[in-house]
């Protein structure tokens, strides 16, 4: 029985389990996913150290002329301890001197030979950067399940990480099936096609952080697909597209049980791409999406995107919605769960005309994705939506509505 988009998702969710995990460089981890908490040893700032170009002081000198002789740099490991009446000269980052009390930045202050006149207002640790105030020792500074960033990577750095444990990147195979189909490099006939989804999935895949691997297209026989999956086997995701509606050739379904598929989703309640299947042999998770392009394109954006997540070691693994607003009436056929593609110019989201599940140019175009349930045949312009983006990745760690309420 067909599952519906929900359940699909939840199933997803449930039954995908991370790939394993490898040391690397941090210098080399943006986009990779930490598989530990990362603990700080130290606190950062390590030392309680002035925020300013200024002047350590003691509050009761408020309004008063100090005598200034010392300075300390950004390096220094300063020994004296400052007393009333003085004030010594302090660069940003430095450590403050035993009984500073409070930085004045030099701005504040006039100067006349080693006499500097301090301004009335005074507040107690004013411009002291205390240590332990951005990361505390002992507190997480970095959680597992976090997609690295470059700013992250400055934490890292800050704590003297030079390597960091990853989810090891996720390995793709792709392969489309059709004895009409012939690959975008060779010479094609009238009655021939060119195999536009496999490149496109190769590359969706790239851009979601994938090793890829994408064979020849399969002709539609029995031997010819299981010889295609026997050699990608050793993948961690397959994705294929075509064969799996009831034509006469639609043997893909039939060739991975062959080899022991377990089927895991048969089918989904989706318009358009209802055959797509999702199984697994061994560790190896099967994706087999319709081969119509467009259809194969929405359930790569909804179910595989979400299965590269949830490998990849993910927290925020499941979609996230932007909630915008129609920017024109668009009416849909309505009694499925439908998805409409369409453009977001940071206001309202456009559908984009037309869209058939057999089109290719439509794709382009689409910042985004609305799913619609079957008693919708309006969407009304300024009608609120959420749309799942797929020009950039929004997710999120817990499950939120998904359909549009319209
Ligand atoms: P199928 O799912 O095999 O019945 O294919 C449905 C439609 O999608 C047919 O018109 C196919 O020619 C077309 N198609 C299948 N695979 C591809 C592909 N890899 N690239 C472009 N079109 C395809
Ligand atoms: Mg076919």
């Amino acid at each position: 029985m067909a599952s519906s988009i929900l359940e699909a998702l939840d199933s997803i969710a449930q039954t995908i389990t991370p790939v394993d995990q490898e040391i690397i460089p941090i210098e080399h981890s943006v986009g990779r996913v930490v598989t530990e908490d990362y603990i700080a040893t130290f606190d950062l700032p390590r030392f309680n150290n002035s925020a300013m170009d200024g002047y350590a002081v003691k509050v009761a000198d408020a309004n008063k002329e100090v005598t200034c002789s010392e300075v300390i740099y950004a390096g220094d490991n300063p020994t004296m301890t400052l007393q009333e009446g003085s004030a010594i000269k302090i660069m940003t980052g430095a450590p403050i001197p035993q009984g500073c009390e409070a930085i004045v930045p030099i701005e504040d202050v006039t100067v006349q030979n080693d006499t500097v006149h301090l301004p009335s207002d005074i507040k107690k640790n004013n411009f002291i950067r205390m240590a332990g105030e951005d990361i505390k020792k002992g507190s997480v500074f970095l959680s597992k399940g976090t997609v690295i960033n470059a700013y992250h990577i400055a934490s890292l750095a800050s704590q003297g990480m030079t390597h960091v444990t990853v989810h090891r990147i996720i390995k793709v195979a792709i392969f489309g099936t059709g004895d009409e189909l012939r690959p975008h490099f060779e010479k094609i006939e009238a009655h021939q096609l060119y195999n536009s989804n496999s490149p496109m999935f190769l590359t969706r895949s790239k851009d979601l952080g994938c090793d890829v691997r994408f064979i020849r297209t399969s002709a539609d026989t029995l031997e010819a697909l299981e010889a295609s999956i026997q050699s990608t086997l050793d993948a961690d995701i397959i994705i294929t597209s075509g064969g799996v509606s009831v034509g006469d050739k639609d043997f893909t379904k039939e060739a991975f049980t062959n080899l022991g598929m377990q089927v895991l989703i048969d089918k989904i309640d989706i318009k358009p791409g209802r055959p797509t299947i999702v199984g697994t042999i061994d560790r190896t998770v099967i994706i087999n999406l319709p081969g119509n392009p467009l259809a194969s394109m929405v359930n790569y954006e909804l179910f595989i995107r979400a299965i590269i997540r949830k490998m990849s070691g993910r927290r925020d693994h499941y979609h996230g919605t932007i909630s915008t607003v129609m920017n024109n009436d668009f009416s849909v056929r309505g009694g499925k769960y439908a998805v409409v593609l369409g453009k977001f110019d940071g206001t309202a989201f456009e559908p984009i005309k037309p869209q058939m599940p057999g089109m290719v140019s439509p794709m382009q175009e689409a910042d985004g994705l609305i799913l619609i349930t079957p008693d919708v045949t309006m969407l009304n312009s300024g009608t609120q939506v959420n749309m799942i983006p797929i020009k950039w990745e929004f997710c999120s760690e817990v499950k939120v509505e998904l359909f549009s309420d319209c």
